[in-house]
C-alpha cells in the first residue's frame, strides 16, 4: 500500500475528504475556515509594507534604464504595469454559461500584457536581477543609489556585469523575464526549463544568448538543476521559485498601483464594497506576492482566492492538509501534466504556503478544457488574448458565491455582494506566439 508521510492515502482521504474529489480530478473549492484578519494575518508573513516600498522604490530608480532599454516601456516612463480593464461582456456570458448570474461587476487585471515578459513574472522575475545588479554595482563601487540608472547601460558596466551568472529553474516565464532582464544587463543567463516549457519561450531566450537546459521532467526538477547549477559557481547568482522573498516582494508591489487604478475609475473598495481578486497559482510566489501586497492595501476589504488546475493543486493540497511542501500532487496519484503550463507545479512552496495561509480566502480547481473555452470566450468578448494559465481566475466568482457557509462567516451579506469588484487576475499572454494563441482560441471554440 503506497503510503504518504506515514499514512495511506485512505486514511488521509478519511481526515480530509475533499482530498477524494482533487484526486478524482474533479473541479472543488475549499474555502479556509482558519482565515484570519489581514491584521494578525500580515504578522505571520514575515514581510512588511516597509518592504514592499522598498522595491517600489527600487523599481522607481531603475525606470529611466528601463524605458531607455525596453521600447515598450517607455510610454509608461519604466513602470511596468499592466492595464486594469471592465469585462461586463466576459460577465455576462459566463452568466449565461454558468446558468447564474453574479452580483457585482468582473474586472480583468491583464498581466498578459506587461512589457518585457507578457506574463506576471515580469513583476517579481525582473525585479530580483535588478535587485542583484544593483546590489553588486553598489558593492564594486560602481553605482550608488543617487545615480541615474541608465549609466547601467554602457559596455563597461555590461563588462562588468558579464563576470557574474544568473541562474534559474522554470516552467517557462519565469525563466523568459529572468533571461531577458539578465541577458540586456550583460549578465550570463543560465535557465533549467521543465518539460511543460513551450518551445518558442527556448527559443526566444537563446536568441538573447542565454544558456537553456531542458529537462524531460516536472518544475522541481527544473528547479533543483539550477540551484545545483549556481551552488558549484562563486559568481552565480540562483533566483529560487520556491523560496525568494525578493520575488515576492516585487510580486507586491502591483497592488498599490491596483489600488491607484481602481481610484482613477471611480471604483469604490471598502468593507461594504469588497474586491475578490481570483490568482492563479502555480508554486505560490507570484499570486501569493500579490496577495500579501492586496492585503496590506485593502485589508479585509480584499479577498484573495488562489486558482489551480485540477492536475496540479498543489497549494490547494498544501493549505487544506497543513503538510505544505510535505507533499506532492504525485504523492496522492495526480500526474501534474496540464496545459496551464504556467500553473504546471506539484509541490508547492512552503515559505508562500506558511506566510499566506491566513491570509488566503480559498482555493479552487479548473479543468483544462475550460481554461481554453474561456480563452476562447475573452477573446470573443472582449477581444483580449490570454495563455491558458491565465484563465483560471474567470470561473471564481461562481465558487465564492456558491458557498453559503463562506459568505455567512465572511458577513458577505447580499447588500455587501451587490457592491462587489471581482478581478480575474489573467497572468500572462502577450508574448505567445499568434500562430499558437489562435490554436488556443481555435481549441477554445471547438470545445464551446
Ligand atoms: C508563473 C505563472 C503563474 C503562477 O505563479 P507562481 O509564482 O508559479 O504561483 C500564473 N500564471 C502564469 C501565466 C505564470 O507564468
Amino acid at each position: 500500500m503506497t503510503k504518504v508521510l506515514d499514512k495511506t492515502i485512505a486514511e488521509w482521504v478519511e481526515q480530509f475528504p475533499l482530498l477524494q474529489e482533487l484526486i478524482d480530478l474533479k473541479e472543488t473549492s475549499w474555502f479556509n475556515p482558519n482565515v484570519k484578519p489581514a491584521e494578525e494575518a500580515l504578522k505571520e508573513v514575515g514581510l512588511t509594507v516597509e518592504d514592499i516600498d522598498d522595491a517600489a522604490a527600487r523599481l522607481k530608480r531603475f525606470a529611466p534604464y528601463i524605458a531607455e532599454v525596453f521600447p515598450q516601456a517607455r510610454h509608461t516612463n519604466g513602470i511596468i504595469e499592466s492595464p486594469l480593464v471592465a469585462t461586463q461582456n466576459m460577465q455576462a456570458t459566463l452568466e449565461e454559461k454558468y446558468g447564474k448570474e453574479i452580483p457585482g461587476r468582473l474586472w480583468t487585471k491583464m498581466d498578459a500584457d506587461l512589457p518585457i515578459s507578457g506574463s506576471i513574472k515580469a513583476r517579481g522575475g525582473i525585479y530580483e536581477v535588478l535587485q542583484h545588479a544593483e546590489k553588486l554595482a553598489i558593492e564594486a563601487g560602481l553605482l550608488t543609489i543617487e545615480d541615474d540608472y541608465r549609466k547601467l547601460n554602457t559596455p563597461e558596466m555590461k563588462e562588468f556585469f558579464s563576470q557574474y551568472k544568473v541562474a534559474v529553474g522554470s516552467t517557462g516565464n519565469l525563466g523568459l523575464s529572468i533571461g531577458i532582464m539578465s541577458a540586456q544587463l550583460g549578465f550570463q543567463a543560465a535557465v533549467h526549463m521543465s518539460s511543460d516549457a513551450r518551445q518558442w519561450k527556448k527559443d526566444k531566450l537563446r536568441s538573447h544568448g542565454v544558456e537553456v537546459f531542458e529537462y524531460d521532467s516536472d518544475y522541481s526538477v527544473a528547479v533543483a538543476q539550477g540551484r545545483a547549477d549556481a551552488a558549484t559557481d562563486p559568481n552565480a547568482y540562483f533566483v529560487d521559485d520556491e523560496n525568494s522573498k525578493t520575488l515576492f516582494v516585487g510580486y507586491a508591489v502591483a497592488a498599490r498601483r491596483l489600488a491607484a487604478q481602481f481610484a482613477a475609475l471611480d471604483v469604490t473598495i471598502d468593507e461594504d464594497h469588497p474586491l475578490f481578486v481570483y490568482l492563479p497559482c502555480g508554486v505560490g510566489g507570484g499570486p501569493g506576492g500579490v496577495a500579501f501586497g492586496l492585503k496590506t492595501v485593502f485589508g479585509d476589504a480584499v479577498h484573495c482566492i488562489f486558482a489551480e488546475p485540477t492536475h496540479s493543486p498543489c497549494m490547494f493540497i498544501g493549505v487544506y492538509t497543513g503538510l505544505q511542501d510535505q507533499v506532492s500532487v504525485q504523492d496522492f496519484g495526480i500526474d501534474n501534466i496540464t496545459a496551464a503550463d504556467g500553473l504546471a507545479v506539484g509541490r508547492a512552496s512552503g515559505f508562500v504556503g506558511k506566510a499566506m495561509q491566513s491570509s488566503l480566502d480559498g482555493y479552487y480547481t479548473i479543468e483544462d478544457e475550460e481554461l481554453y473555452r474561456l480563452i476562447a470566450l475573452l477573446n470573443s468578448t472582449e477581444d483580449l488574448q490570454i495563455e491558458p494559465s491565465a484563465a483560471a481566475g474567470y470561473t471564481g466568482p461562481w465558487w465564492v458565491t456558491a458557498d453559503e457557509e463562506y459568505l455567512q462567516r465572511m458577513g458577505l451579506t447580499p447588500e455587501r455582494l451587490a457592491n462587489a469588484t471581482h478581478l480575474a487576475w489573467a497572468t500572462g499572454g502577450a508574448m505567445v506566439p499568434s500562430e499558437e494563441m489562435n490554436s488556443y482560441i481555435d481549441k477554445g471554440n471547438s470545445l464551446l
